[in-house]
């Protein structure tokens, strides 16, 4: 096979969302794994809906999720010229026909078609016409109306598209600026695209390109089109790429989340990115739809936190905590220690920085869950805690081990049990009953903390 060339092409008049997404990752994936190229072609040619910044976010969110292409990317458009030409080409070989039908012509057309039961198909008179009038008209392709379209798609299998059921599409307007059919297919053969990978809402058009392609004489590419995505509620389906970002989901959790949809390797279901593209292929894209999960995607992200390196997990959690208010050196000791405590009750980024902030707050701006306070600290309990404050003071070593060992020692000697003091001392320390080990929350919290935390726990 000579190098796979592909692209990703969105129009920037949004965000990046999940389906967009997915495209450019099976793009990327395909050309990481065959070692082709990844092409970015911004379709720009609507200058009314696309705007530079949605450019800059889409860019940014297949910077975010680490798919970066290959070559400059191409600007729909600047390409003007290359349109117009192609366009004169057609028009010279008369593969394209003035059409001066209006709107009102066009819509009584549809409502006989609809009357006698069929669906509308653009064919008028205009395509015939010998002579040319002074009127308004647009650009349109004359489409065979013998035999048929044939392609056999990657993922779809074969498709057959009789050519009499295929409109004569508007390829240009009046002025000549291009519409998406034609224009897509001369820039995909500018950029030598050998596979053409997108969603399967752009089926139809294919057989549309593929006559396009062939009128001007250019080489057909393969086309992958891939299954659609179900279950996006209208939030979800214009919600972008960085609100999942910045809901703290890993780009290798969504990565590993959306490569799922449409395409699976076995029973397996957790995969590092470069897993992913070492055993993709377009040839293992299933037929049928995925539907988004929101209690997968977070389990497939919690996953992706548990096997997550250390060093860069407490580098992705700060921006978290500082959103809680905590500002901290992602090579603090204590961050390391108090990531490697947390990291498996977390789904996401926010959850892990919320639940661990309690770590790095003053200790007399600990948050408490009333609750909690009201159960467990009882006089007794509190009691408890200013003596078992007293004898871990003792303590030099501060260490899981030293505190385990001077607590159990306090708790042998007052003939009590480890849960008369464990629940209080987690409410001191934490601010709730839930947390991690008691000796390790006291650990990474340090003497000074854990001492002035438990001697500060007065019963209401
Ligand atoms: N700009 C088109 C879109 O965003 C590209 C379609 C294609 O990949 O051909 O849907």
């Amino acid at each position: 096979m000579s190098e796979v060339r592909v692209r990703f092409a969105p129009s920037p008049t949004g965000v990046l969302h999940l389906g967009g997404a997915r495209t450019a990752l099976f793009n990327y994936l395909f050309a990481r794994h065959t070692g082709g190229k990844f092409l970015l072609r911004i379709e720009d040619t609507d200058r009314e809906r696309s705007t530079d910044e949605s450019t800059q976010a889409i860019i940014d969110a297949m910077n975010w999720l680490g798919m970066h292409h290959d070559e400059e990317i191409v600007y729909q458009s600047k390409r003007i010229d290359a349109h117009r030409e192609a366009l004169d080409t057609l028009i010279a070989q008369k593969s394209v026909y003035k059409c001066y039908c209006t709107a009102e012509d066009r819509n009584k057309a549809r409502e006989k078609a609809e009357a006698e039961g069929g669906s509308y198909i653009h064919r008028c008179d205009c395509r015939d016409m010998e002579t040319e009038k002074e009127e308004a008209f647009v650009w349109r392709f004359r489409m065979p109306k013998e035999g048929e379209t044939v392609f056999d798609d990657i993922v779809q299998g074969t498709i057959t598209t009789a050519n009499r059921e295929i409109e004569d599409l508007v390829v240009a307007r009046q002025d000549g600026s291009p519409l998406y059919n034609f224009v897509v297919v001369v820039d995909d053969a500018f950029q030598r695209v050998t596979h053409v990978v997108r969603g399967k809402d752009h089926l139809t058009n294919t057989p549309k390109q593929i006559q396009i392609y062939q009128a001007l004489g250019l080489p057909v590419p393969k086309f992958a089109h891939l299954p659609l995505i179900l279950g996006l509620s209208k939030r979800l389906r214009s919600a972008g790429v960085e609100s999942y970002r910045d809901q703290g989901y890993l780009a290798s959790g969504l990565n590993n989340y959306i490569s799922r949809l449409g395409w699976s390797h076995g029973d397996q279901e957790i995969f590092t990115f470069a897993e992913i593209i070492e055993k993709f292929d377009l040839k293992d894209v299933n037929r049928s739809e995925g539907s988004l999960d929101m209690q997968k995607m977070e389990w497939v992200n919690q996953q992706h936190l548990q096997n997550c390196d250390g060093a860069m997990l407490a580098e992705l959690v700060v921006p978290f905590l500082a959103k809680e208010g905590i500002v901290v050196n992602a090579a603090d000791g204590k961050l390391l220690a108090a990531v490697e405590t947390m990291r498996a009750r977390a789904k996401t980024l926010v959850e892990l920085a919320q639940n661990m902030k309690f770590y790095f707050v003053a200790d007399d701006q600990l948050e408490f869950d009333e609750k909690a306070r009201a159960k467990f600290y009882t006089e007794t309990a509190v009691t408890y805690l200013q003596e078992m404050a007293e004898n871990l003071a003792e303590v030099s070593e501060w260490t899981e081990e030293a505190i385990s060992e001077n607590v159990n020692t306090y708790i042998a000697q007052k003939g009590i049990k480890l849960k008369d003091v464990a629940q209080p001392s987690r409410v001191a320390l934490v601010g709730r009953a839930a947390g991690p080990g008691l000796w390790e929350t006291m650990a990474v919290l340090g003497k000074e903390s854990s001492l002035k935390r438990l001697t500060q726990a007065k019963s209401e």
